[in-house]
């Protein structure tokens, strides 16, 4: 599918008037018409709930909005939940997924009433040992070895740090019993990125069987099955996108062939979706200010892997736009690289893409979710603003670009930079 930016070069040319690029953008209208067909598509369970995973996109304003569609959220850590609870999300609207948890986050998460979903058998005793037992408890399934579909090796849970396998899920649900728990939730994320409205019927399908094998099992009372992120988006223009409505009809299938008949209809669908949820909706405009021409056709922009770390990471692909020439001809091979002295800060390698020019705004896909979020400040760089595209054209500041002071901020206790003039 042709990716178009959701922003034109004259409207970018006007926000770079009060904002200087780099910056991430967001739009507030896909945003919410993509939660509410999300909604839709599971509107057949009465209890389901999205958790949106806030490590994706960790921004007050874009959880208000989503809070506002109805998410709950989807925490890992303290300041997560520190923020979740600053956004006014408690009790149920808060799962609280972690793993290798540091000590005292099962405390606070217990105290703002939040889901907990226990990464290990252990993990039983760390609870315990900082907080009174809750009344409902999730745990988090492993099932080892390669998670395939159809032929196709999807990903590889054996490898994975996440999850018990399903003997300690089944001795944990008994000792959380005999601990005082009264309901359980189920949880597994086994795939990362599918783009295919196969994945969720099909991570459905396995949980909804171990579901009724726990409850034989254990007479526990299962509340919820949390399946988790995982569902994708297309990256790159040859695939087509998820279609959610397909998804939340496979899962309805699977639940009325294996739920229902073994009395579990009243359980509840969660999902943690992050990706899904905001990486189309959110884009990285920067600009060209170099162009070197040596072995390869360098194009240099004032963004770099602080600003978006995936390519970088994973070689990920981001489609990039160049504003304004959208319908010119891609008949230069260009490498889009930062500033960081690091060869691997490259947007894209060998792209096709038309000439580019100092000045030219590039217009950066998908960075809604896992894009300003992972940023760090490697070579001093910092981190850009985000701004909100509202629903009436207007353009709100949701987050501030760093200053030296605050890369400086950590060393506020010395004395060595009390009188830096920046
Ligand atoms: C990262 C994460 C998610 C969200 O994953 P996406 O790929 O963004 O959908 C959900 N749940 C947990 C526990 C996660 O770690």
């Amino acid at each position: 599918m042709k990716k178009i930016p959701f922003v034109t070069k004259e409207q970018i040319e006007k926000i770079a008037e009060t904002y200087p690029t780099p910056f991430h953008i967001y739009d507030e209208k896909a945003i919410r018409e993509n939660a509410r067909k999300l909604k839709q598509a599971f509107s057949w369970n009465k209890g389901y709930k999205e958790y949106f995973a806030v490590k994706a996109t960790p921004n007050p304003y874009i959880l208000k909005i989503l809070q506002e569609e109805g998410c709950g959220v989807d925490c890992s850590s303290a300041t997560e939940l520190m923020l979740s609870d600053a956004c006014g999300f408690s009790g149920s609207d808060i799962m609280f997924s972690s793993n290798d948890t540091p000590e005292g986050e099962f405390r606070m998460a217990n105290e703002m009433g939040a889901y907990i979903n226990l990464d290990d058998i252990t993990h039983i005793d760390c609870l315990r040992a900082e907080t009174e037992i809750p009344e409902t408890v999730c745990c988090r399934f492993n099932p080892g070895g390669v998670f395939q579909m159809g032929t196709e090796i999807m990903d590889n849970p054996g490898d994975a740090k996440y999850g018990m396998t399903k003997e300690q899920l089944i001795e944990a649900f008994n000792r959380l019993k005999e601990l005082g728990v009264k309901r359980f939730g189920i949880h597994a994320f086994l795939a990362s990125n599918t783009v295919t409205n196969e994945y969720y019927p099909t991570l459905a399908g396995i949980l909804f069987a171990l579901a009724v094998e726990v409850k034989e099992a254990t007479g526990a009372d299962i509340a919820f099955i949390n399946l988790s992120g995982g569902v994708g988006v297309p990256y790159t223009p040859d695939r087509e996108p998820n279609d959610i409505a397909v998804i939340g009809d496979g899962v309805r299938k699977q639940f009325e062939a294996v739920m229902v008949p073994a009395g579990l209809g009243d359980v509840s669908i969660f999902t943690e979706l992050g990706r899904f949820m905001l990486a189309p909706y959110g884009g990285l405009v920067t600009k060209a200010i170099h162009e070197k021409h040596i072995h390869k056709e360098y194009i240099g922009v004032d963004a770099c892997a602080v600003n978006l770390m995936r390519p970088a990471m994973y070689g990920a692909y981001h489609h990039i736009t160049v504003l304004g020439k959208e319908n010119e001809p891609c008949d230069h091979k260009y490498d889009v690289t930062g500033s960081l002295c690091e060869n691997n800060d490259k947007f894209a390698v060998d792209r096709m893409l038309p000439q580019i020019e100092k000045g030219d705004y590039l217009f950066i896909h998908d960075t809604g979710a896992h894009g300003f979020a992972m940023g760090y400040n490697y070579n001093g760089r910092l981190k850009s603003a985000e701004l909100l595209l509202k629903e009436d054209g207007s353009v709100q500041l949701i987050r501030r670009a760093e200053t030296p002071k605050d890369y400086f901020a950590t060393f506020d206790f010395s004395d060595i930079l009390k009188d830096m003039k920046y």
